[in-house]
């Protein structure tokens, strides 16, 4: 089969160049888009992730702030600061890295950003928005990248069985709502750690999506000839001929599938580097909707 690798790094500059231009507009009207990103805590991913967000608001033109504060931080002191954010008129999307130390309960700190700069989507206004399909709202990154994917490459959704491998709050649920939604039409099954019989679940997908975080899992007996897959995995393997040690894989046995697939995102340059831009895009959206453009 001839697939097509879904590139993820073309789809998420192109999505940039757009987002410049509308920047550039916003500026000359006296509106900057400014993002706030909060990281409690020293984990080491958390803080290669604060540090390209903060690294594409300064490719963009965005206005960013980075607060990094100590593990110990109370949850009483992080509301304070989102408060002072949610206030803050140059602020227009705040981010706090996931995940917070054990101390910190999450859930709360969500509920007390303001929906209007939940530009993660993790609010419950924003959730019940997508649910109510109500475009005023935010949708969580990774998930509005893996559609921006499937129009980017004119993949046809309407009709078809999307079969999406996990029900997280972040890719999973959102993702399925995104495609079933009247804009979409795809008819959706959703499958977590207790679906039984997964492969042949997964081998009737139009459209399999994998957000599991189970490195390989998905393997050419999971996929119909034909499918389209998207793989969401980020997962970390050992490999001692790799000057780290590691390198990245997907939630996708990749040399076995492609070769079935119409269309697969590759791990990495596939669905990760959308999250970034989605992300730039939302917080231009909040924005646009803050100064009335919208
Ligand atoms: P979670 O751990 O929150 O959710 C994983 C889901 O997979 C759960 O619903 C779980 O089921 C299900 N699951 C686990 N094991 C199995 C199994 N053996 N069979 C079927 N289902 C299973 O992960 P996330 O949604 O946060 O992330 C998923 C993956 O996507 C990770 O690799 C993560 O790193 C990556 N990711 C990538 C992003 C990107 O930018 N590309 C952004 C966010 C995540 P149950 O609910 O029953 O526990």
């Amino acid at each position: 089969m001839n697939t097509i690798i879904i590139d993820g790094k073309h789809t998420s500059e192109r999505v940039r160049r757009n987002l410049r231009s509308v920047i550039e507009q916003l500026k000359q009207a006296g509106h900057t888009p400014g993002l706030a990103v909060v990281l409690v805590g020293e984990d080491p991913a958390s803080q290669v992730y604060v540090n390209s967000k903060v690294k594409a608001c300064e490719e963009l033109g965005i206005y960013s702030q980075k607060w990094v504060m100590p593990t110990e931080t109370s949850q009483e002191e992080l509301v304070q600061l989102i408060d002072r954010l949610n206030h803050d008129d140059r602020i227009h999307g705040i981010l706090v890295q996931s995940p917070p130390p054990p101390h910190i309960d999450e859930a709360a700190v969500v509920l007390c950003i303001d929906p209007r700069k939940d530009v993660d989507g993790f609010h419950p206004v924003n959730v019940a928005k997508l649910v109510m399909e109500d475009s005023s709202g935010f949708v969580p990154c990774t998930p509005l990248g893996c559609m921006e994917l499937l129009k980017e490459y004119g993949i046809e959704t309407k009709g078809k069985h999307a079969v999406i491998i996990g029900r997280s709050m972040i890719v999973g649920k959102p993702m399925a709502h995104l495609l079933m939604s009247k804009q979409a039409n795809a008819t959706v099954t959703v499958a977590h750690s207790r679906t039984t019989n997964l492969a042949d679940l997964c081998r009737t997908a139009d459209i399999l999506v994998a957000a599991v975080g189970r490195p390989g899992l998905v393997t050419a007996q999971y996929v119909k000839p034909g499918a389209v897959v998207l793989d969401v995995g980020i997962n970390r393997v050992e490999d001692p001929t790799r000057p780290r040690g590691y390198r990245i894989v997907g939630d996708v046995n990749y040399d076995e599938v492609a070769p079935l697939c119409s269309a697969i995102t590759p791990v990495p340059g596939g669905v990760g580097p959308m999250t970034i831009a989605m992300l730039m895009a939302n917080t231009v959206k909040a924005c646009r909707a803050s100064c009335g453009v919208d």
